[in-house]
């Protein structure tokens, strides 16, 4: 807990004696020690403020502290804090009833997880018991999550030092301004990674496939929208070959694409969802899997072998709860959509064309990348130092962004307002200006 002796750098110090980070070597490290936010702005503990265009990551759709959201963990903690998996609870009920109204047509039932990793862990198990089958087929530029077979399914670079299990295969997906195809237009790029795409199932042998895991617009991975048809391909090649379609929603979901899911923009149903930051915005730990009406009935008679002992834990249920119903009658999700055609899409491009230093930018709704590079005829990825400098620079006008290689992903909370918009777009125009 905060006291009012603590400074930035008495919890930083702390910080560093004793907590260890994720995905880091830990000796130079330097967190920026967060004591408080509201809306789509945190602070520090010596009180300086910024603008959250990073969400945190990427997760925090409903903006820092809503009131209703926090009213209702509180509630919730008052009257019954914690239940097992194996008991009927009202909040986890009403939870899984409003994620299924939302949901498309052919849905029937809610998992819930701790998180993203353990919803897709389990959307993967769900799908090798359904078809009998092992292999998981994902892409490269993609994020699961850091389980078992999650991190395995991970397509970037986070895979390869825990590749332990077999039964992953991996394709590229549809990048027209890196594309591996030789495309020049998006039908292209769409028609040939489709075909990419069935000649490796064919080669894997089509019995062997369990599933296609795709994140219906790769997040970490660049906010790489899929152009015209590749979804709908995809579903018909699933279909072909008795593969079942697993749409990773967990970043792109509840209010980041503009969209309660994703996919609801690209005419495609998956099979199996898997949700997890913006159903509840993290405020409490939760994910989980929404089941077709197909799938969830072969466990009808049949035991599921797995289970979490904080499935559908009543604060999470809570505060998913109270996120829906606030998403839905602030009507978040339009919003979101609105902010990103009104402002960030036609914003952002000017910045590009106005600085040689942006290659490409491309995104919806409140999830978008602007992709940084050394040379425009090149396309040659802008060196770490340089996007380094970029990060400090923003962070010292007040501004956090999320920052993922060669790209800075503008992903400020769902309910950012105009003004904020205005306020960090042009801190990004300047600092942009200033990288050269
Ligand atoms: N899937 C996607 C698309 C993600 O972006 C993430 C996290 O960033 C995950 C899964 C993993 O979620 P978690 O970190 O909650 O396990």
């Amino acid at each position: 807990a905060l006291t009012s002796d603590d400074t930035n750098a008495s919890i930083s110090e702390r910080d560093r004696s004793s907590v260890f980070h994720s995905w880091s070597a830990q000796r130079s490290l330097a967190p920026l020690p967060l004591a408080g936010g509201s809306g789509s702005e945190v602070w520090d503990v010596d009180g300086r403020r910024y603008l959250d265009f990073s969400s945190q990551l990427v997760n925090v759709n409903i903006g820092h502290q809503h009131p209703r959201v926090v009213a209702a963990i509180q509630e919730q903690a008052a009257q019954l804090t914690t239940v097992a998996p194996a008991h009927a609870n009202a909040t986890r009920a009403r939870a899984a009833e409003l994620i299924l109204e939302r949901a498309p047509e052919g849905f029937a039932k809610v998992f819930f997880t701790n998180g993203g990793a353990d919803a897709n862990e389990n959307a993967i198990r769900m799908a090798r018991l359904f078809t009998g089958r092992d292999k998981v087929i994902s892409t490269y530029r993609s994020y699961h999550g850091n389980t078992g077979a999650a991190i395995v399914a991970t397509g970037d670079w986070r895979r390869i030092p825990n590749e332990f299990s077999r039964g992953h295969v991996h394709v590229f997906g549809p990048y027209l301004y890196r594309t591996e195809f030789w495309s020049t237009t998006p039908e292209q790029e769409s028609e040939r990674a489709l075909r990419h795409l069935e000649r490796t199932i064919q080669a894997e042998g089509p019995d062997s496939i369990a599933a296609i895991l795709l994140e219906t617009i790769p997040g970490t991975a660049g906010v790489l929208v899929p152009p015209p048809g590749y979804l709908p391909g995809v579903r018909e090649i699933a279909d072909r070959y008795g593969i079942v379609l697993i749409l990773d929603e967990v970043m792109a979901g509840f209010a980041r694409a503009g969209e309660w899911f994703a996919f609801d923009a690209f005419g495609v149903t998956p099979d199996l969802v898997t949700f997890a930051k913006g159903v509840n915005s993290g405020y409490v730990p939760l994910g989980g899997v929404i089941i077709s009406d197909e799938i969830a009935r072969t466990f009808d008679d049949r035991v599921f072998p797995g289970g979490l002992t904080y499935s559908g834990h009543p604060l999470a249920a809570a505060s998913a709860v109270a996120t829906i119903e606030a998403m839905a009658d602030e009507k978040i999700v339009e919003h979101a959509a609105r902010m990103g055609t009104d402002v960030l899409g036609p914003r952002l491009r000017q910045i590009a064309e106005r600085h040689a230093v942006v290659g490409e930018v491309r995104g919806r709704g409140v999830f978008w990348a602007v992709e940084l590079v050394a040379d425009r005829e090149t396309r040659e990825p802008l060196a770490a130092e340089r996007m380094g400098a970029l990060k400090k620079d923003l962070l010292d006008q007040g501004l956090l962004g999320f920052f993922a290689e060669n790209r800075l992903h503008v992903v400020p909370p769902a309910v950012v307002t105009e003004s904020e918009l205005d306020r960090g777009l042009t801190i990004i125009d300047a600092a942009l200006g200033r990288l050269g």
